[in-house]
């Protein structure tokens, strides 16, 4: 008799892309000519720009001949990489990261859940609503109690994000040990400024916490007080280790690439509070289990650090930041209320009436064939709350902008 891990039957069922997956196709179903628009899903639709496809091919055309061929490369990452990462990610904002506390791997959502393989049972604080994935991994890592009736657990501790701290989460008044932020933040769409992470950092470094810091939306950040990295603060060193996926920043989420870095600072305590380094163990956990990412999607990467990459990259960036300007302008003439969108594609509405998420879902895709997100399948602070992206075409967010300021909220 094979035993499973009892962890994964405390998982609560995600029902959240598939519930929406199944109305969708129910509406299409009995209304196929609806011209429906997708606004929903936290995914780049451009292409993948010249400069990168370029190196990507020419990298494959090195796999085909013997004298440049590679096989295994090093586990963390060619050093090419994490030479332009070191340089343009993090000198250019005077921040002294070394090469080898980045590690290359194949997304931040393998990293954020991975990364808890090197963590005995701690107290986990995680925002609420929150990506899906900290509380997820966390059940099945044994580190959450039973589930509760408002679909959280207990043992983990949330930090409600809502309307009254603008949706930042707020430092809390007791001892935790991991924290998970992300900023700019998805769902929300919005972004810790420097005081508001110094405050996370200054917490972390009198309470012996480690901030588990996702930045996978870095790039989207418009305003100078918004840091782009978390070791922008003094002594996050001491006390953070960064996400950062290249996903949504420069299109990778098909092609799978993104760093953390696990600076040689960070400790962590055997139960007889003997100190270990975080960054070893982790090295250990990464060799043991990864074998690396592969050699051309490592030199599609590096050619973003480019002078051509990184202008195309950025002109990527900049139509979906003008999407966002479009569909906040669009909401503001509606009379609607939202958050972000100006650091982030991710735009969170406020539904009008006390209207719950879902039936504000029902709304945009009944009257105006409009698919987004409900807010409560990222937490029930999340209810109440619809999520729209930047990710659609500008055709289909212009179009998506006038439905909804032609219907009326009132009627
Ligand atoms: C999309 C996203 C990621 C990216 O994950 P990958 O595995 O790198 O594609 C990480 N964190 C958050 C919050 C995200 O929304």
């Amino acid at each position: 008799m094979v035993l499973v891990n009892e962890n994964y039957l405390k998982l609560q069922k995600n029902y959240l892309f598939s519930d929406i997956a199944r109305k969708t196709r129910d509406f299409i179903a009995a209304n196929p000519k609806a011209p429906i628009i997708k606004l929903g899903i936290g995914d780049t639709t451009l292409p993948l720009p010249p400069t990168v496809i370029k190196a990507f091919h020419d990298a494959v055309d090195e796999m085909a001949d013997a004298t440049t061929f590679r096989g295994y490369g090093p586990e963390q990452g060619y050093a090419f990489l994490r030479e332009l990462i070191v340089e343009h990610e993090y000198r250019t904002r005077g921040v002294s990261i070394q090469i080898d506390e980045i590690f290359i791997s194949d997304g931040s959502k393998c990293d954020t859940g991975n990364i808890l393989d090197i963590f005995g049972r701690n107290t986990i604080a995680i925002s609420d609503p929150s990506y899906p994935v900290y509380v997820d991994t966390n059940v099945m890592a044994g580190n959450a109690g039973d589930p509760t009736n408002h679909g959280q657990y207990s043992n983990i501790v949330y930090l409600p994000c809502n309307e009254s701290n603008l949706f930042k989460p707020e430092i809390p008044a007791f001892h935790v040990d991991l924290i998970y932020l992300c900023s700019p933040n998805n769902p929300t769409g919005t972004a810790l400024n420097y005081g508001e992470m110094k405050s996370w950092v200054d917490y972390a470094l009198r309470e012996n916490a480690i901030i588990l810091f996702d930045a996978a939306y870095e790039r989207f950040i418009t305003e100078d007080q918004i840091p782009h990295s978390i070791y922008e603060i003094p002594e996050a060193q001491k006390v953070a280790i960064e996400f950062r996926s290249f996903s949504k920043t420069a299109g990778f989420t098909g092609t799978r690439c993104a760093f953390t870095v696990v600076p040689k600072d960070l400790l962590g305590f055997d139960s007889n509070q003997k100190n270990f380094s975080i960054h070893a163990l982790w090295n250990r956990r990464h060799c043991t289990k990864f074998n690396g990412v592969s050699y051309p999607v490592q030199k599609a990467i590096a050619a973003i650090y480019s002078q051509k990459g990184s202008e195309e990259i950025l002109r990527n960036i900049q139509y979906y930041q003008h999407n966002a300007q479009i569909i906040r302008d669009g909401l503001n003439k509606a009379g609607l209320e939202f958050y972000g969108g100006i650091n982030s594609p991710y735009i969170w509405v406020k539904s009008p009436q006390d209207k719950s998420s879902w039936e504000l879902f029902d709304l945009f895709l009944h009257q105006m064939h409009i698919i987004g997100t409900p807010g409560s399948g990222f937490g029930p602070n999340g209810e109440g709350y619809f999520r729209l992206t930047a990710f659609g075409s500008q055709k289909d967010t212009q179009c998506a902008i006038e439905r909804i300021q032609n219907y009326d909220f009132n009627a």
